[in-house]
């Protein structure tokens, strides 16, 4: 029988219900630090990993898990992992695969916390970096050192969507023993499958195409269970896990993510095309379109092409300056994979305080522009494209 109780024990209490008959057609997303346990036998069992149960959100969360488990199989993984932003993904899978001593090989055309995180953070913890030009990765046998463990790289790069051989960097690695991670964030796993390409692990920011709404920070990994093994444990370690909010709003994204990739992808080929007709435009990267270094490669390990198209007005930066400020749909930030049209100048952002010397490795110029395509009407996405180059 129960105890009778006081109004401060009841307030904190009374909620408390059997759900054994509640059913949700969508999982709950469980807003706990902690889960309960009936007796000490269960604890006993939990601890010696012969439980279903869960003990503490950092640990484990049903609605996390859940989501990991669609994540798992966006990927073709035997498993996926959760964190709180791309980056947290990206620090935490590196630490728990480093030690010092040891070097990691990174394409130098790299998301740019990934090049500070290894430049400026994990060289204190002896971790060294060697950058590597897309031209050095389209051979990457020789690019493996005797301290090299991982190679991490991304393909379409950033701005200008140059593609890496993703399963011929894969099979160098493999031929070494040496890990194979690609940043899959730009083409999500709709267009791009890295691990059936051959890489060990694939990483991405969930904030862009995977959550696709804008309104979340997160990120994941995917791959086999023994290499996730150890950054799970890192993760409970650093504390990077997501928590169950975000985690559920992601989850719904992911439901609509072959469609709103399909349109992306549809809405990005229209505009490119627009853009690579224009004479006031004088160069379109998208590697759906023939003109486009890579086009051969991307259409044989890509199923579609993405959503990013970056293109160039000359060089000219005040004609870029003048095409930013005049576009009314598309919106001026950063990020990019949502529904909303996005525009950004890499000079401004990605390139932000490079030399002349840097840009012209990275193939940027002061008068481009990197649109991420979002859902709108195609037909008003060129119109206002149109109407900012009458101006610029
Ligand atoms: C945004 C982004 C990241 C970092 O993800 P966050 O969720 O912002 O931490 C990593 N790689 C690429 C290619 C990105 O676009």
């Amino acid at each position: 029988m129960s105890i009778s109780r006081r109004a401060a024990t009841e307030l904190i209490h009374a909620a408390e219900m059997d759900l054994s008959e509640v059913v949700p057609l969508t999982p709950p997303i469980y807003e706990t630090s902690t889960f309960v346990f009936e007796n000490a036998k269960q604890v006993v069992a939990f601890n010696a990993g012969r439980s279903a149960k869960y003990l503490y959100s950092r640990y484990g969360n049903p609605t996390v898990v859940g989501v990991e488990r669609q994540l798992a199989a966006l990927d073709g993984a035997e498993k996926a992992l959760l964190f709180s932003s791309g980056m947290a993904a990206t620090a935490t899978t590196l630490v728990a695969h480093l030690k010092a001593g040891d070097e990691v090989v990174c394409a130098s055309a790299i998301y740019g916390g990934t090049l500070h995180l290894l430049n400026d953070l994990l060289v204190r913890f002896g971790i060294v970096t060697r950058f590597a030009s897309l031209d050095e990765l389209a051979g990457p046998e020789g690019l493996i050192g005797e301290r090299t463990r991982v190679v991490w790289f991304e393909s379409p790069t950033n701005p200008t969507l140059r593609c890496v051989d993703v399963g011929r960097v894969a099979a160098a690695c493999r031929a070494r023993g040496v890990l194979a991670i690609v940043d899959n964030t730009f083409a999500s796993p709709m267009n791009q499958r890295p691990l059936s390409l051959g890489v060990h692990l694939t990483m991405q920011s969930a904030t862009k195409y995977l959550n696709g709404h804008s309104d979340v920070t997160g990120g994941t990994i995917a791959g086999s269970s023994a290499l996730l093994e150890p950054i799970e444990t890192a993760r409970r370690l650093l504390g990077t896990v997501i928590d169950p909010h975000p985690a559920y709003a992601l989850g719904r994204g992911l439901k609509t993510l072959p469609i709103r990739i399909a349109r992306h992808n549809a809405n990005a080929q229209a505009v490119a095309e627009f853009l690579a007709a224009d004479r006031r435009v004088s160069q379109v990267y998208y590697p759906g379109l023939r003109s486009h270094p890579e086009h051969a490669l991307a259409a044989a390990q890509m199923s579609g092409f993405g959503g990013m198209v970056c293109f160039d007005l000359g060089g000219d930066y005040s004609r870029a300056e003048r095409l930013y400020d005049r576009l009314q749909i598309i919106k001026r930030a950063a990020s990019l994979g949502g529904v909303e049209s996005l525009i950004s100048m890499p000079v401004l952002t990605s390139q932000w305080g490079h030399s002349d010397e840097q840009l012209r490795e990275a193939g940027v110029t002061h008068g481009m522009l990197r649109l991420s395509v979002g859902l709108e009407d195609p037909q008003d996405l060129v119109e206002d494209l149109d109407r900012a180059l009458q101006e610029a």
